[in-house]
């Protein structure tokens, strides 16, 4: 029945090569030639400045003075247009060879204007927003002398107790590609070769971070240890770093953990066969902070020269902050423990970066063209962002939207007048100049009619419940209440895992007080990662997670409360019911005796209701949608069709039911039955985000190929797998989406 959609064009020999490595291939090559050891040695460190300080700080002298002895090839941390005029005229005209530096920076959701939090915009469903908050922010830093940011994150993770949770896009591999490569597209350009690419004055070169499997981390512990099969490791977190090299990611970071006892710094299976070779990737790898030197501590390099050996042979190029290589690559080139060749290749990595970024030509940024605040655009596209990012967790008998002509509202919670909504690993520059609109003055200004009270309640960490009293008096004397609680940006990101992931203080005792009054309320959920909801979830008529919103915070939670934005956001990861719970993630594999409600003998918890609180996948909506079954275009295809670029259409139906304009994200995911290597229960292959009219409907249609339906073995060349066999196809507005079709690969 049906037939395949035809095949695409073959792929090519070298799928991740950038064009721009053979186009400046003359000119590194001349440039190399004339370089002495140490000057080689030099374009592989990287050094910090201290942010914000100016070339006139003491700290600032070492990396000033190695800049001038061409013993630097970049620096981190520098920012604005003087600063970094200043020390790149240091390397452009006081070295002998006169190589400018390249600078990096973390920015990762944003410069001026802070964007929602990136697992916030994983919630969007929607990797336009990624691409906007990846340009505006490109634009922001470039013209502030930034060449180069230390983003997109794409360690996909199932450790809610992981900080850096905050920083990723879930638990999820397909999601998690989606966002990397429109984030890549942001920063550096659809064409990063191209005139609107690297080499634009509001472009800037991007990073793929951290290479590979930082969010297997044991016990969400930060930096601790991971150890993989190689399966899982191609399957959950490589196809991110796929993608983005795919969308021409300039460079990638390695990752602080081993990878199966062999630290990724280290890793020449990971750096150089599977990056390198099998990938054919040709741009930088930097270290992660202080990682050379690291591999010390891990216990896997002796001493310092030790770890430059190490690092450099298995594939790593340009060292952070840690100057083992620069102390000691001269004694190792001399004793034969690292080959020329692999010097002048790091080297000429960097040098291909530096070349297309146009920074032989264009070394400085003008300091009149310096963006110095968030554009009235910028602004904009922070709140439209951050409104979609929002997800409806519960909305009991349509408690919210909240009429804007309430006579009285009661605002209370610990984050109500809060302006730290900004998130994790946020500009510094920002977190001091541009700090979040509150939701409490977005209120006020959204329902100019309605006499708003304000009380704090309690603290967001503290036990102290003396100011519980003062909430409860003004939830009893207004209409409705909206209680803003979670958790403070300080409790997520790097070095931020936490073994409780409940809302931290005495918050609970908050919520509790104010369901005891009896009126209809909501709660505004914060937070950097999924937050175990715990006993109160059953009193709140109404929950919406907000996550860390950025700039515009306030100003999208309050047009997602009055309704002047439906809220169409879902989960990018699970929310446990518990921590004993975690791993709770939509993806895992079935064990020989799956969950059966009636059976003792099967995988699950005596102390708990199987699976998640809320599902990945789920987020609702202020109207309603109904959707269809999944019609395949054919339901037979062989593995050679798929293989040679053949593809499978999935078409569904969505209409909306209800009596509002709505956003629905419709989802399919596939279960392959039988396979070499048992296969996650569901894994996601596609969504869409789509806007529909009340009664209205529309078909949205989705191409299933070989990446899509293959899979990775455990065979360390890399082969990706197309079986024979049946393959479940659901479709749906969440992950236990049970509407089902099945293929069958012959
Ligand atoms: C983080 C990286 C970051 C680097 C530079 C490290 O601690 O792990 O993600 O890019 O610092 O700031």
């Amino acid at each position: 029945a049906g037939s395949a959609v035809p095949a695409r064009a073959a792929a090519p020999a070298r799928p991740y090569d950038h064009k721009y490595s053979h186009k400046y291939d003359d000119k590194v090559e001349k440039l190399l030639a004339r370089m002495t050891v140490e000057e080689k040695l030099g374009q592989l460190q990287q050094l910090s400045w201290a942010f914000a300080t100016g070339p006139g700080n003491p700290d600032n002298r070492k990396v000033e003075e190695e800049a001038r002895a061409g013993r630097l090839g970049s620096a981190l941390n520098v920012f604005g247009a003087k600063d970094s005029n200043t020390l790149q005229r240091i390397a452009v005209e006081e070295s002998r060879l006169g190589i400018p530096l390249v600078f990096g920076l973390d920015i990762i959701h944003g410069c001026w204007t802070t964007f929602p939090i990136p697992l916030a915009q994983a919630a969007a469903f929607d990797p336009a927003v990624a691409e906007r908050d990846g340009a505006v922010s490109a634009k922001e830093a470039r013209s502030n002398g930034v060449h180069w940011t230390f983003s997109p994150m794409m360690d996909v993770t199932h450790e809610p107790r992981w900080g850096r949770i905050a920083e990723s896009c879930g638990e999820d591999p397909y999601l998690t590609a989606r966002f990397a490569a429109a984030k890549v597209r942001g920063y550096q350009g659809e064409d990063p070769e191209g005139p609107d690419g690297l080499a634009a004055k509001d472009r800037v070169a991007a990073c793929a971070k951290h290479f590979v499997g930082y969010g297997g981390a044991e016990g969400g512990r930060d930096y601790n240890t991971v150890d993989v099969s190689e399966s899982r490791l191609r399957n959950l977190y490589l196809p991110p770093f796929q993608a983005a090299l795919k969308a021409g990611v300039a460079t990638v970071m390695a990752a602080f953990n081993t990878v199966s006892g062999v630290p990724a710094h280290g890793n020449s299976h990971i750096l150089t066969e599977i990056l390198k070779e099998q990938w054919t990737f040709d741009g930088v790898v930097v270290s992660d902070w202080n990682g050379v030197q690291e591999l010390v501590a891990h216990g896997f390099a002796a001493d310092p020269a030790d770890a430059a050996q190490l690092s450099l042979n298995a594939g790593l190029d340009l060292e952070m902050v840690s100057t083992t290589l620069a102390d000691h690559g001269r004694q190792l080139l001399k004793e034969g423990r690292i080959p020329e060749e692999r010097l002048d290749d790091a080297v000429t990595r960097v040098l291909r970066l530096k070349f297309a970024l146009g920074l032989f030509d264009q070394p400085y940024v003008r300091e009149s063209e310096a963006v110095d605040a968030p554009s009235k655009d910028a602004r904009a596209a922070a709140r439209a962002t951050a409104a979609r990012t929002m997800v409806l967790l519960k909305n009991d008998e349509n408690t919210l939207p909240l009429d804007r002509s309430a006579g009285s509202i009661a605002v209370v919670g610990p984050f109500a007048d809060s302006s730290d909504l900004l998130g994790t690993w946020s500009f510094p520059g920002a977190v001091e100049k541009f700090r979040s609109v509150k939701v409490l003055d977005a209120v006020r200004e959204a329902a100019p009619d309605a006499k708003v009270t304000y009380a704090r309640g309690v603290d967001p960490e503290g036990q102290d419940i003396a100011g519980i009293d003062e909430a409860v008096a003004a939830v009893r004397s207004a209409e409705v209440a909206v209680v803003v609680v979670g958790e403070p940006p300080a409790m997520s990101g790097e070095a931020a895992a936490r073994s409780d992931i409940g809302l931290p203080g005495a918050q609970e005792r908050l919520i509790a007080a104010v369901a005891g009054t009896g009126k209809p309320f909501v709660v505004v959920l914060v937070g950097g990662r999924p937050l175990t909801v715990g006993g109160w979830l059953k009193r709140a008529p109404a929950v919406l997670m907000a996550w860390h919103p950025g700039l515009e915070a306030g100003n999208a939670v309050a047009d997602v409360l009055f309704g002047a934005v439906n809220p169409g956001g879902k989960l990018p990861v699970s929310f446990p019911r518990a921590v004993g719970q975690i791993p709770v993630h939509y993806n895992h594999e079935s064990s020989g005796r799956p969950y059966a409600p009636d059976n003792k003998y099967t995988s699950k918890y005596l102390d708990l209701p199987h699976g998640p609180q809320f599902p990945f996948g789920h987020g609702l909506s202020y109207t309603t949608f109904a959707l269809g079954q999944p019609a395949l275009s054919t339901d037979r295809i062989t593995a050679d069709a798929l293989r040679a670029g053949d593809t499978v259409e999935v078409a569904v139906t969505v209409k909306n039911t209800g009596r509002r304009k709505g956003d629905e994200v419709v989802q399919v995911y596939v279960h392959d039955l039988a396979a070499s290597i048992a296969q996650p229960v569901r894994r996601l292959r596609g969504f869409q985000r789509v806007t529909l009219d009340p009664g209205k409907s529309r078909t949205v249609r989705f191409r299933l190929g070989a990446e899509d339906l293959g899979f990775w073995t455990n065979d360390p060349a890399g082969e990706l797998r197309v079986e024979p066999g049946a393959v479940d196809v659901y479709a749906g507005s969440s992950s236990t989406a049970k509407a089902r079709a099945t293929l069958t690969i012959g």
